[in-house]
């Protein structure tokens, strides 16, 4: 293929083709659409490797799977240091798993990354069903994510994504083999989002309908950006009785509904409009933004340092602060 990068996963791609230059419409370098096609590669062979023998599947596996998944979706990770990182770990499962392919010198490549130029160059039938079938569940991954971290997991969605990713590899599968596969991608996205409910709802309560300010009140405030209901509630207990007032951006707006979430008096309301203006909004505030997921525009130098990122989201420069799952506070496991 000669053009730099090739990524057409998101509505915002170039001229509603795909993104082919040195960087995408999202900010997005070539450099970093290639790791991330390596880490896709790199994934799928963890995949062949697990090759539907499910007693081979452990947590770490399923911790990287989701994270390397959430990590490739549009405005999350930008990062080459991250994604290098994610790379390692997909690596270091993998090695755990079948420690003798890597000491084999007559390889027969069964468990072999796979080259995503396989992937982009295929018919467009065949493209197109593999695409459906990997930014289906790219999407879903951050869901899984999101509970996981609250403790929540089913081993039917973490076990899908291995068949999925498998698929998305074999050359020789049609239409027959991958047509059903992208209808269960739609039926197990359905449960994820059921899981992902039942963690919130179970951690936060129900949401309830809720007036939501869009004034900025006077003193020291943080924004909050992105979907992750666990950084914002650590958010709020960590700025408690400090002064200190949250808002939410952008997706986070939702999180004033949820009775554990909203029972906190300095959660005070919702700062900017649609999440593509940021780059224009956040230049006029005298606060910090966390992202928490994917919605995060390549910062402008007039707020880059006032931007700080947190679990799958990572930009060079910008520092990141560590992720802590709910369950096992005194483990940090950083991305
Ligand atoms: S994710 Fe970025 S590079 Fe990919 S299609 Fe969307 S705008 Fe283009």
């Amino acid at each position: 293929m000669e053009q730099k990068m090739f990524c057409f996963q998101c509505e915002q791609t170039a001229g509603c083709k795909g993104c082919t230059g040195n960087s995408g419409v999202c900010g997005k370098q070539a450099g970093i659409a290639e790791m991330q096609d390596q880490l896709t590669g790199k994934l799928i062979g963890l995949a062949r490797t697990i090759d539907g023998n499910e007693h081979l599947i452990s947590h770490a596996a399923n911790q990287v799977v989701r994270e390397g998944l959430f990590a490739t979706i549009t405005n999350v990770n930008f990062d080459k240091e991250a994604l290098s990182a994610l790379l390692r770990r997909v690596d270091e499962v993998k090695r755990q798993i079948v420690p003798l392919c890597y000491e084999c010198t007559s390889a027969c490549g069964k468990n072999d990354d796979y080259d995503m130029e396989h992937l982009w160059t295929a018919g467009e039938d065949i493209r197109s069903l593999k695409s459906l079938i990997l930014f289906g569940i790219r999407g879903m991954a951050a869901y899984a994510y999101h509970a996981a971290v609250l403790g929540y997991t089913d081993p039917e969605i973490d076990h899908f994504f291995y068949k999925a990713l498998f698929a998305v590899g074999m050359e020789d599968w049609g239409m027959d083999e991958l047509l059903p596969i992208v209808l269960e991608v739609g039926a197990v996205n359905l449960k994820c989002m059921e899981l992902l409910d039942k963690a919130n709802t179970e951690t936060y309560g129900n949401p309830v309908p809720t007036e939501v300010s869009l004034t900025v009140e006077k003193g020291p405030f943080i924004v909050i950006s992105g979907h992750d209901l666990f950084d914002l509630k650590q958010l709020l207990e960590q700025t408690k009785d400090k002064g200190i007032n949250i808002y939410t951006h952008g997706e986070m707006l939702p999180a004033h509904g949820y009775p554990e979430l909203k029972k906190h008096p300095h959660l005070k309301g919702n700062f900017g409009t649609a999440w593509q203006n940021q780059q224009k909004e956040f230049a006029s505030i005298p606060a910090p933004v966390l992202f928490t997921t994917n919605c995060l525009m390549p910062p402008k130098t007039s707020y880059a340092d006032r931007v700080f990122t947190t679990e799958a989201v990572a930009y060079p420069g910008l520092a990141h602060i560590g992720r802590v799952d709910k369950l096992s506070p005194a483990t940090p496991n950083m991305v």
